[in-house]
């Protein structure tokens, strides 16, 4: 028996390695940055989510220092036993004040916030309504709950309202709206406006996973709502800790007063699991402070984006439209995207293959992303060198 499952995984790995499917880890030799050393080589760096280039700030160090010589290495507990210190609840009180909601309520990370929030909150007799692309901790999150389930196609307002309309015939007591602010793997933003307007309609809440917004979109990067203008139409909003306040990890919850208290009570991933460390917790908070005054660093990631998508389209690349930092450069199939990427990095661009599953068959791509650690001779510097890279492969 053992040895049969072992035959078996080895089998299913000789498959993905055919297929060009296998993804490798390179190991970096510095902090995350714009620019970050491999192997003793320099290198660009096109794939972090460190949009506003916290992730090596000096003051969010010295602030994650100053957390571990103050409040210790670990807790050692989960939040309700004995892993709450003042630092937790101010940074839950900052994230609640900057996305304009009640409270907010903080996980090991944004995967355990969306596998949290849907279980305690609706039932059997209640619908969820997802937008297709959704990012998988969303789509686990739901498996977890009891609450029917029903899925649009990505943006797709006449879906979404069908999909409401097939909830209602069904009686369903409660509905809620799942949707990403950007949609990780195509950096194309959600239609919030549109989809509260049909949420005020059918009587739903709707829910924002707003992991590639906070920080560095909309007013002092209050993310999509605010980008979109549908502001407070949006109830609740899930995020990150780990991509632009900062990098480190943790994710959150923000709504309304009575969903984070019954949070508290009810979430598994928040009642069984640890509590956030010290030094991420006050790194985190120095970081949202220098994000929402980073009107600078917002302009730099604009102006930089908006010039790689330039540069990407006149060398004769397929872009995926958008507007987002997020930049998808689209080859076709898997091992055009492993060998684009290995002659990226020949050439000192560090970019990752995204392929199936992450991405549907066919639709395989670069995904690159702009940062604000980034400056114009790096984007000078990626783009001769995509340039160089798709002639060699013929991409281009
Ligand atoms: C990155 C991401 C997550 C997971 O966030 P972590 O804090 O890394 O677990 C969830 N949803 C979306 C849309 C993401 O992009």
């Amino acid at each position: 028996m053992k040895q049969t499952l072992i035959a078996q995984i080895t089998a299913t790995l000789a498959e993905i390695e055919a297929a060009g499917l296998t993804k490798r880890e390179r190991q970096i030799t510095t902090a995350q940055s714009g620019r970050i050393a491999v192997g003793g080589r320099r290198m660009v760096n096109l794939c972090a989510n460190n949009y506003l280039g916290l992730a090596d700030h000096p003051e969010v160090i010295a602030a994650a220092h100053r957390g571990l010589d103050e409040f210790g290495f670990g807790m050692a507990s989960v939040r309700f036993i004995c892993g709450t210190q003042t630092i937790h609840r101010s940074l839950e009180q900052a994230i609640a004040a900057h996305l304009g909601k009640d409270d907010a309520i903080i996980f090991a990370a944004c995967f355990d916030a969306n596998g949290a929030i849907f279980e305690p909150l609706l039932g059997e007799e209640d619908a969820i309504i997802s937008d297709s692309l959704n990012h998988a901790s969303i789509i686990d999150g739901v498996r977890l709950s009891k609450a029917q389930r029903f899925r649009f196609a990505n943006r797709d307002m006449n879906d979404l309202e069908a999909q409401l309309k097939a909830a209602e015939a069904k009686n369903c007591r409660h509905r809620l709206i799942a949707t990403d602010g950007v949609f990780s793997m195509d950096g194309t933003i959600a239609p919030l406006p549109q989809i509260c307007a049909l949420a005020e309609k059918y009587g739903a809440m709707v829910m924002v996973d707003d992991c590639h917004a906070t920080g560095h979109l909309g007013a002092q990067g209050r993310g999509t709502a605010d980008l979109t203008g549908a502001g407070s139409r949006v109830d609740i909003i899930t995020g990150t800790l780990g991509k632009t306040l900062g990098g480190a990890m943790g994710g959150f919850i923000a709504a309304p007063q009575p969903i984070i208290d019954l949070l508290r009570q009810r979430a598994r991933p928040y009642l069984f699991s640890n509590s956030l460390a010290p030094t991420i917790v006050t790194g985190s908070l120095k970081a949202l402070e220098i994000a929402i005054k980073s009107d600078d660093r917002r302009a730099k990631l604009g102006h930089l984006t908006r010039k790689f998508r330039a540069g990407l389209t006149a060398a004769g690349f397929s872009l995926l439209e958008g507007e987002t930092p997020i930049i998808p450069v689209m080859v076709g199939d898997a091992p055009m995207a492993q060998n684009l990427a290995l002659e990226l990095d020949r050439l000192g661009v560090f970019v990752a293959g995204f392929f199936y599953p992450v991405v549907p068959h066919g639709k395989a791509r670069i995904r690159t992303q702009m940062s604000a650690a980034l400056n114009d001779e790096d984007i000078d510097f990626a783009i001769d060198a995509f340039t160089q890279a798709g002639k060699t492969l013929k991409l281009i």
